[in-house]
Formats: structure tokens, sequence, C-alpha cells
């Protein structure tokens, strides 16, 4: 017999990271009684260890549309979540450091305008100068979506948290779900010893939601991630947008507390079972290389903190989004290959269109899980 009956649930979110706990918030707010299960603690994997960079720019066009919208929501994040996550909207640039550079951002800004975007823009040296006085001046352009920008994650979660708690959210944090079944039209989940009855399921499970894909009947291949950070000690202000370059690993800012927040994708290590994840010095070794020759003042600060955060990766490095192929009742919302912080607002609405109005007029077909599904080769 469940100890929590079916009568008292409509959803059950597995995984407390920013994607459940979005998900579970628009849906309690549409009405639905929501319980999250997560194993360990809300925000423990890549959510908590996320750069937060909110970010529209050089996005797979075939998430553009839900990342524009999601972008709008982020300027609109205080009256969403009643905290504004540290959100600053001080912009994104992607700089050339060689004229041969220049064509790649050239021939992306040409892609989007003719799919009739208009968020990027390209600027020269004399502007980009102007927005970041301290960046080394042998860069020469730069692609910028000005709107851009970054937040905090653990002010993001705590928000999306107490939000989603203020409006009817139950999470349960400790219980690592282990099994799942179907019960009648009802989906029985196993967690610590307590099982969970409801019709609908979302899987939000981060590096983990294919073992529940698999679990719920779904043959979803996804792999993973292990994207290393580095912070430094604080320093004076030396610039506000966030600054990627082309051809290299990096993504560098300043925090609110002045901190330099250096990543942009360099891999460390993970073992998924066992949920740890390893930093590799070597490699986190070229961040600091690419920080340093486009800021060289930065070359002397003292690193105080590196990690490396665990995620799912899709082949297509598109996440997943959207119904089960095959099982009823059952919602995916993964594999958001190292790019998902940006997308948390909007994804959570989605996943409440589709359970409580049973479709979404967002664009999402691309993020099927189908599309991994028939990729896998025949046994
Ligand atoms: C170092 C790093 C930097 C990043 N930088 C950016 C960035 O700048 N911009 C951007 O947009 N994105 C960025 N990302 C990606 C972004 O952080 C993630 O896409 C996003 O946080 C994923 O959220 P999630 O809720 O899907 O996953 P998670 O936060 O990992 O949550 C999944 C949760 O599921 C739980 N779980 C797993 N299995 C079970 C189970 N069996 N039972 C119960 N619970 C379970 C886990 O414990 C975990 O808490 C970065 C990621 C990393 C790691």
């Amino acid at each position: 017999m469940p100890d929590v009956s079916e009568a008292a649930i409509d959803t059950i979110v597995i995984g407390g990271g920013l994607h459940g706990l979005s998900a579970s918030l628009h849906l309690a707010r549409a009405g639905r009684r929501v319980v999250v299960l997560e194993r360990s603690w809300v925000g423990r994997h890549a959510s908590s260890s996320s750069a937060a960079g909110v970010r529209t720019l050089n996005r797979d066009l075939a998430e553009l549309p839900i990342s524009l919208e999601s972008q709008d929501m982020w300027h609109n994040i205080e009256a969403i979540v009643g905290s504004d996550c540290g959100f600053r909207a001080y912009g994104q640039v992607n700089v050339a450091e060689h004229p041969k550079h220049v064509a790649v951002l050239e021939k992306r800004l040409a892609l989007t305008r003719a799919a009739g975007y208009t968020h990027e823009e390209l600027i020269d040296r004399a502007e980009l100068t102007r927005l970041i006085p301290a960046i080394s001046s042998h860069c020469v352009a730069a692609l910028i979506v000005r709107t851009d920008g970054a937040a905090d994650p653990h002010l993001t979660l705590r928000a999306f948290r107490r939000s989603a708690e203020s409006a009817g959210v139950t999470i349960h944090e400790g219980y690592g779900v282990t099994a799942i079944e179907r019960v009648g039209s009802d989906w029985q989940v196993h967690a610590d010893g307590r099982s969970f009855v409801a019709p609908t399921v979302v899987n939000a499970a981060g590096a983990w939601a294919g073992d529940i894909a698999a679990m719920l009947g779904d043959d979803i291949p996804l792999g993973h991630k292990a994207s290393m950070m580095i912070v430094t000690e604080r320093i004076a202000p030396l610039l506000k947008p966030v600054v990627s370059v082309v051809g290299r690993p990096l993504s560098f800012k300043q925090s609110d507390q002045g901190t330099l927040v250096i990543g942009g994708g360099l891999q460390g290590s993970a073992d998924i079972q066992a949920q740890k994840s390893f930093v590799d010095f070597s490699e986190l070794a070229k961040g600091a290389r690419a920080a340093t020759d486009l800021f060289p003042s930065v070359g002397p600060l003292r690193i105080v903190r590196t990690w490396a955060g665990m995620e799912g990766k899709t082949d297509d490095h598109l996440p997943v989004v959207g119904p089960s192929p095959t099982a009823s009742g059952v919602y995916h919302a993964f594999g958001f290959s190292g790019h998902g912080f940006q997308l948390v607002p909007v994804v959570g609405a989605i996943l409440a269109d589709l359970i409580v109005h049973g479709g979404t007029n967002r664009c999402i077909e691309a993020l099927s899980a189908d599309r991994l599904m028939a990729r896998r080769p025949a046994a």
C-alpha cells in the first residue's frame, strides 16, 4: 500500500534541481497537487554548481524560440519568484581574437538574421573596448546580445524553492527513486522505503534522468558532462558583461561580490553511479590561460575555489522536453547539456501547459525524446 495516497497527489516530480522546482511551481500555480522527490537535497547537482549564465547568444536555433521567451521571463523574474535571483542583464559577448574568427561571428549573425532574429549584433573593436575597457587590445570584434546576462544560482534555487513551497508544493529531500511501476492508470514511485502514487510523473533527474526514463519504459540515450569552474579572490570592478571567445573554452564574468567566475565548458570527470565529480587541473589551466590572455591584469590573482558539476548530455546537445513517446502521464525535462539554467523559467511553464492543458503553443518539436530514441542502433 502506498503511504501517500493517490488522492493526495496529481504529479510526482523526480529531481529537486531548478527544472524540477520550476515545473512544480508552475504546476502548483495551475492548481495541481505536486510532490518533489529529491535523492539528496534541493540543488545538490548541476543547479547549484552552475555558472548561471543567462544567455541567448549563440543558442541552437532549435531552442531559440523558447530561450528568447525564457529571457523575457528572466527580465520579469522578480514578479515570478519574488526575487531578482541576482540576475544582471549586462550582456553576453562572444569575442573574436583574430581577424579569421570574425568570419565565424558573421556567419552566425547571417544565420540568425536569415531566420528572422535581430537580438544578436556584431560590434567592432572600438565598441568592445568601450564596453569592456579591461579586455586585451588584440581582440578585434564581438557578437553581443545586450539583454543577456547572468544570475546567482543559489539565490535562484532559494527563490524557486520558496515560491514552489508557497504555492503548495511538498518537497521530500533524501528520497531517491529506486523503482517505478504502473498501477492501473497511475504510477507508483518507490523512494527510500516509501511509495508515492499519482497519474503524472515529471522526470527532471538531471544526469540520472536516463535511469528514471528506463524505469518508466523509455530507452533514451543520455551521456553526461562534468563542467568545471574557477572562482578567484575578490577584486575591484573589472567588467560587467559575460565574455566568451571564439575557438576556446571560456566564460568569464565578475560576480556582485567582486570574484571572477571562470568556466566555459572545460570538462573534468564524473562517476555518475557514485554521484561524484572530479576536477582535472591540467584541463582547467586552459581556462585560466584563456582568461589571462583576454584579461592580462588578472594573471596574479589567487584562485580560491574550483569544482566540477554533473549534468546530462544528449547527442545533439539539445534537451529532452515533452511527453514520453510511450508512457502516458510521463513528461521529461533533462539533457540540458550545459546550458539549461537560462531555460529554467520557460521549461516549467511548458511542462505545466502539457500536463494541465494537454498541449503547448511553445515550439518544442525539436526537443522530443523520439529523436534520440530513433538514433539508438538496433540491438
Ligand atoms: C559547471 C556548470 C556550469 C553551468 N553553466 C551554465 C550557464 O552558464 N548557463 C546555463 O544556462 N546553464 C549552465 N549550466 C547548466 C545548468 O546548470 C543545468 O542545465 C541545470 O542546472 C540543470 O538543472 P536540472 O534541474 O535539470 O538538474 P540538476 O540540478 O542536476 O537536478 C537533478 C536532480 O535530480 C536528482 N536526482 C537524480 N536521480 C534521482 C533519483 N533517482 N531520485 C530522486 N532524485 C534524483 C539529483 O539529486 C539532482 O538534484 C551549467 C552546469 C554546470 C555543471
